[in-house]
């Protein structure tokens, strides 16, 4: 019996985003405009930064990022294994070489202790992941970067709208955020860097534009990282619905842990008291003392057409591209490496019904008990 089938994460854009797309056809200015610096002033109040700068996805971000704050051959950054491959792919874009620190088995995220024993001499900046939509545990990764005068850049892509004790995330160092299909906020592709640092913005937005001055003269290297206007059109009700958006995705992930409490092995996932997460995804662990593998409960999922995923299958660390360019790499990281075998992402998108959740509670308690 099948009711339909229950996305990962749905794309849809209502009558607000049409008719702005239209707009914007209708005006002529198709590349950066106007949207994009109504876009960039939703983002900086979200994350309560002096500054946003638009780009062209969220891994043009990062090394935006990484660029202007002179990161590159010979440096170290630390970030953690269990992400997704922009991450690193970004780190060894500049030319600087990853470290993995372990992570947080409850909260996978990285592990102050594990980080802290990786700083060297070499080492000049830390590259958190608000991974799932969890802000990772800031406080005390500004206490070890200031401990050691490194720069600190949040690779917020999957978490547009958190915070950490308060604060949103992308205000504690440099901010990375990604606007791709997937994430809570979509403009297609498409990427914004947050910073309160008036003379990194001015460098930002130089580097997206070519090195090119506000008067548009050359000030130095740059590439074109622009966002378009159509794309920016589409992301603006989004941004302004991101309230209403987060809400929901919090009340489905507590509809979805109390539907599976007292289930054997079957652990969900839980943030840090204070925090306020934006759950991109609702990552469950299945350990081995479970009813039921990861596997055959993926495979039960499937059946009732309810759409699932694991994030992440393999550690960023382990990729051949990885090593070969990194000989440092290949930190060991144990918790991270156990939790790629336990996890499944379910659905907790704010479309969800109060039926599409029961579905879900329901074919997960069946094959668990
Ligand atoms: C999506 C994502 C990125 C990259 O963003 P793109 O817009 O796809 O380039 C980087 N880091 C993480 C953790 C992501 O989830």
């Amino acid at each position: 019996m099948s009711a339909g089938r229950i996305e990962l994460s749905p794309v849809r854009f209502d009558e607000r985003a049409q008719r702005l797309a239209v707009s914007v056809l209708q005006s002529g200015q198709i590349s950066q405009g106007p949207m994009v610096e109504a876009l960039e002033a939703r983002v900086s109040a979200i994350a309560g930064t002096r500054h946003a700068i638009a780009v062209n996805n969220g891994t043009a971000s990062l090394i935006a990022c990484l660029r202007a704050l002179g990161v590159g051959r010979g440096d170290e950054v630390i970030t953690s294994p269990f992400t997704f491959v922009a991450t690193v792919n970004a780190v060894l874009a500049v030319g600087a070489t990853p470290r993995f620190a372990d992570i947080s088995s409850g909260t996978f995220d990285i592990l102050p202790d594990s980080v802290e024993a990786l700083v060297n001499a070499r080492t000049r900046a830390l590259l958190p992941v608000h991974v799932f939509g969890h802000p990772a545990d800031m406080t005390s990764l500004c206490a070890i970067a200031d401990r050691h005068g490194l720069a600190i850049i949040e690779d917020a892509a999957q978490a547009l709208g958190a915070a950490h004790c308060g604060r949103a995330v992308g205000s504690f160092g440099l901010g990375s955020f990604s606007l791709y299909a997937t994430k809570n906020v979509t403009t297609g592709e498409g990427g914004v860097v947050t910073t309160d640092d008036d003379s990194i913005a001015q460098s930002l937005r130089e580097f997206r534009n070519q090195g090119l001055n506000a008067q548009r003269e050359s000030v130095g290297f740059g590439l074109n990282l622009r966002l378009t206007d159509l794309q920016a059109a589409v992301g603006l009700p989004q941004l302004d619905d991101i309230e209403e958006t987060t809400r929901r995705r919090t009340e489905n992930a507590a509809l979805l842990s109390d539907g599976l409490t007292d289930l054997d092995g079957v652990i969900a996932p839980s943030g840090r008291d204070g925090d306020r997460a934006v759950h991109h995804h609702y990552t469950l662990r299945v350990l081995d003392d479970a009813r039921v593998s990861r596997d055959a409960l993926q495979a039960a999922l499937t059946v009732a057409d309810i759409a699932s995923g694991v994030y992440y299958r393999s550690l960023v660390s382990d990729l051949p591209h990885v090593n070969a360019a990194t000989p440092r790499a290949g930190d060991e990281c144990p918790s991270a490496r156990a939790v790629t075998t336990q996890v499944l992402s379910i659905p907790v998108h704010q479309h969800l019904s109060g039926h599409d959740i029961e579905r879900i509670v329901r074919v997960i308690r069946d094959v668990s008990t």
